[in-house]
């Protein structure tokens, strides 16, 4: 098969070497093309733990990549000034541990029975190691007889890692073309059959992978497949964008997403530099006061260089997987960065069409099982980004107040939320919908409990075995004893780069 992938940003590679990797044995010939004029978007720094499985299906170590695209380690998202709530200004939402089978039900059972009134901690930060890590800023690399695994992602520089997936997969046998495309030329069936460039060479394929991006050239383009807009309950559409100098008192590994006035700010520190921006929706904030404020949140000149503005289009595309072509990255939809899952979107669409493909050909039973897994995929991450906005208890600019009082939410999104709000148990809800596979029943709990969405405690509930058996004070020990067998995060970077 002649696969012919149409832009060479994050997505493009990626798909590039997971296609050039699953299908070594069939040897397809894999083209890249990519226009000179055109760029990356360039943003996209932070990632979910699905990076990882990446990296380690192409058989890539960290000391081979982390350093040279400036990579640091990522235990999860500090969540700042979403809530006002006293004692609930700020939470973190951890990448898993399996040291958290301990100590997750416990939050689990508090959370049910500080719903009902007892006065118990609700609080998520004390459950989890991952939590732990990013407070003394630790690797989450644990010491070789500490018997329990954690789970993380990575920060790193979107345009270092390109680079270094194009060298990957040059070396493999992808061919790197480089080419404006002018027009897409397609058989009376519908099928594309070639791409013609500004410069009048024709590139024929079999299959094509559409990653130009937001422009989305050719599965919205010239197959017309429609988008269909996360708007009604997703509001940011803009960000700006600001680096500032590396830190100098120790990498911290976490991603922090602070709220302000119309939006949220993201914190990714790297090696030689932090990312910062602000997300935000041009609804409530002109460019030229999110760029106020996000010099005045970073504490940058307000005569300084001018900051880059981007616009974001938020949704998904009805199919994914239309005729001979796989839409994947931007040009397949975004759902906004707050929880970083784009890429984990481009290696989960890539592998679900590996498998379908390779079950079925181009069958439309795979095809149509294909594109309904994508589509669940991303509503179950949606649901869970759009409860971050509904549930915030800030009042002081009407962005945020539109957002609490937003209804337009998923049947699944509002059980859920009836469910909490009624003080049942969540787990048996989220197991009967059976989407933990997008987000976990800690993620949930994390989510809830770290926005402090309890009543305030009135009735004595009587202690109870199970809530002695969930004693704070020794999960708290417990979880502190686990976070001594963890490196410094900065002497772990330090160890990788070491030639
Ligand atoms: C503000 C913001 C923050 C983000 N943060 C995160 C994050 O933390 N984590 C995360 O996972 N993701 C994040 N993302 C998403 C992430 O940036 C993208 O998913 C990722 O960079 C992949 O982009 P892409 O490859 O789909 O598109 P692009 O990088 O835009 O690449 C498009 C490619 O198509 C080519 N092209 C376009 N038109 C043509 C043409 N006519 N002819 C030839 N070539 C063409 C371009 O040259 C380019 O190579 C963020 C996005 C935004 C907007």
């Amino acid at each position: 098969m002649r696969i012919v992938i149409l832009g060479g940003g994050t997505a493009g590679w990626m798909a590039a070497a997971l296609m050039a990797t699953r299908w070594a044995d069939r040897r397809p010939s894999i083209q890249v093309l990519e226009s000179p004029d055109i760029g990356i978007i360039g943003v996209g720094e932070g990632s979910t733990p699905q990076l990882k499985a990446f990296f380690d299906t192409l058989g890539i170590a960290e000391s081979a990549w982390m350093p040279r695209c400036n990579a640091t380690y990522k235990v999860g998202i500090e969540f700042r000034d979403w809530s006002t709530r006293a004692g609930f200004e700020h939470y973190f939402h951890p990448f898993p541990s399996e040291t958290d089978e301990r100590t997750a039900p416990a939050l689990f059972f508090n959370s049910v029975i500080r719903r009902r009134g007892a006065d118990v901690e609700g609080h998520p930060d004390p459950f989890f190691l991952a939590t732990e890590l990013a407070r003394r800023k630790l690797a989450p690399l644990p010491a070789r007889n500490f018997p329990f695994r954690s789970y993380y992602g990575y920060h790193f520089d979107s345009q270092l890692i390109g680079r270094f997936l194009r060298q990957h997969c040059c070396a493999r046998g992808v061919t790197y073309v480089e080419g404006t495309v002018a027009r897409v030329e397609q058989a009376e069936s519908g099928d594309i059959l070639a791409l013609h460039t500004e410069d009048g060479r024709r590139i024929e394929g079999d299959f094509f992978v559409d990653s130009t991006g937001f422009r989305s050239l050719l599965l919205q383009g010239a197959l017309g497949v429609p988008f269909r807009s996360f708007g009604d309950n997703l509001y940011n559409d803009s960000a700006v964008v600001a680096p500032t100098p590396a830190d100098t008192d120790g990498i911290a590994p976490q991603t922090t997403a602070t709220a302000l006035s119309a939006g949220w700010a993201w914190r990714i520190p790297l090696t030689n530099r932090v990312g910062n921006g602000y997300v935000y929706s041009s609804r409530y904030l002109s460019k030229i006061a999110a760029e106020n404020e996000l010099r005045q949140h970073l504490g940058l000149p307000e005569d300084g260089p001018p900051l880059r503005h981007l616009s974001m289009k938020v949704g998904r595309v009805e199919q994914h997987w239309a005729r001979n072509c796989l839409a994947v990255g931007l040009s397949q939809g975004f759902i906004e960065p707050l929880e970083a899952t784009a890429l984990h979107l481009v290696q989960e669409t890539v592998e679900s069409f590996i498998e379908a493909y390779t079950a079925g050909g181009f069958s439309n039973q795979h095809q149509d099982a294909c594109n309904a897994a994508i589509n669940a995929r991303f509503e179950g991450i949606r649901d869970y980004i759009v409860c971050h906005y509904k549930v915030n208890s800030r009042s002081d600019t009407p962005y945020w107040r539109d957002n609490s009082a937003n209804t337009v939410l998923s049947d699944s999104l509002r059980q859920i939320l009836q469910v909490w709000h009624d003080g049942q148990d969540l787990l048996p809800e989220l197991q009967r919908q059976g989407i933990e596979r997008y987000y976990a029943a800690a993620s949930w709990h994390c989510l809830l409990g770290g926005y402090g969405q309890y009543p305030p405690p009135q009735r004595l509930i009587p202690p109870s075995a199970k809530a002695a058996r969930y004693d704070i004070a020794r999960i708290r020990d417990f979880v502190q004893r686990c976070a001594l067998n963890f490196p410094a995060h900065e002497q772990a970077l330090r160890e990788l780069a070491a030639p």
